[in-house]
């Protein structure tokens, strides 16, 4: 009796907390074990995730981003990759992925390095910290890893007008499935411009205390706000939540 009603009290806990509706297994080519996850939520259940991880960056360095970052061209993507275990054709899975969400941007194969706009190394973990020192040079290496204490990290270079130059992310590839999935779908959503954490979000891959490894209808949705052309790189969170609510109204996750 007692028990029921505990079990009863937490139930209403839990609705209040959320909205979130329609759980799913996770797709196929998640790592044994992935979590499920909701794929309707409400208005409000979106507005709250897009403003919380499209501005600012709990990751930066020096001037603090204002406003929308992201990519306004076509993007070429290359991955090198110095791990002991080879995930480049899995990495170029994920980034054809990532273009289903961002129809109005090509993302295609750049012949080299210097020709891409994001870039993916696949690192052993055991180089992770070199990796970081041989691309930033060691002070900001080292503040990173004290900050942050990273397992991955992504480092978008931006314009004042926040269109994205280039992003360049580390992603461990020799540490089994979970690792690599969690960190290649984690780096990608902030390759791609959501560039900040909520450790209190319970639907998106940036909360850093969820393991997903896979592309959420959440997140999905997150990126496909991001790259509709009614929201333009450097615009202001007043003229984001002015637009925001119409461009949510469409979306298949919302619930009508
Ligand atoms: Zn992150």
């Amino acid at each position: 009796m007692i028990g029921r009603a505990l079990s009863a009290a937490l139930l209403l806990v839990a609705t209040v907390a959320h909205a979130a509706s329609d759980r799913q297994p996770p797709p196929a080519g998640a790592f044994a074990g992935a979590p499920a996850q909701y794929t309707k939520f409400t208005g409000r259940e979106l507005m709250r995730g897009f403003l919380a991880l499209a501005f600012g960056s709990d990751l930066r360095l020096g001037v603090r981003p204002k406003g929308i970052r992201r990519f306004d061209r076509d993007i070429k993507t290359f991955v090198s990759s110095d791990a002991g275990v080879d995930r480049k054709a899995a990495m170029e899975n994920i980034f054809g992925e990532y273009g289903e969400v961002t129809p109005r941007l090509k993302i295609s194969s750049a012949a080299n390095e210097d020709d891409a706009d994001l870039v993916i190394h696949l690192i052993d973990e055991a180089k992770f910290k070199t990796a970081l020192i041989d691309a930033f040079g060691a002070d900001v290496a080292q503040t990173f890893v004290r900050r942050t204490d990273p397992q991955c990290m992504t480092s978008v270079k931006s314009r004042g007008d926040g269109v994205i130059l280039r992003s360049i992310s580390f992603v461990i590839a020799d540490q089994g499935d979970q690792v690599f999935l969690d960190c290649a779908y984690h780096e990608m959503l902030h390759a791609l411009g959501l560039s900040n954490h909520d450790q209190t979000n319970p639907w998106t891959t940036l909360n850093q205390r969820r393991v997903v490894g896979y592309l959420t209808v959440y997140d999905r949705t997150l990126l496909t706000l991001l790259y509709d052309p009614r929201i333009q790189p450097g615009m202001s969170r007043t003229e984001v939540r002015r637009v925001l609510p119409q461009l949510i109204a469409v979306q298949p996750a919302t619930v009508k």
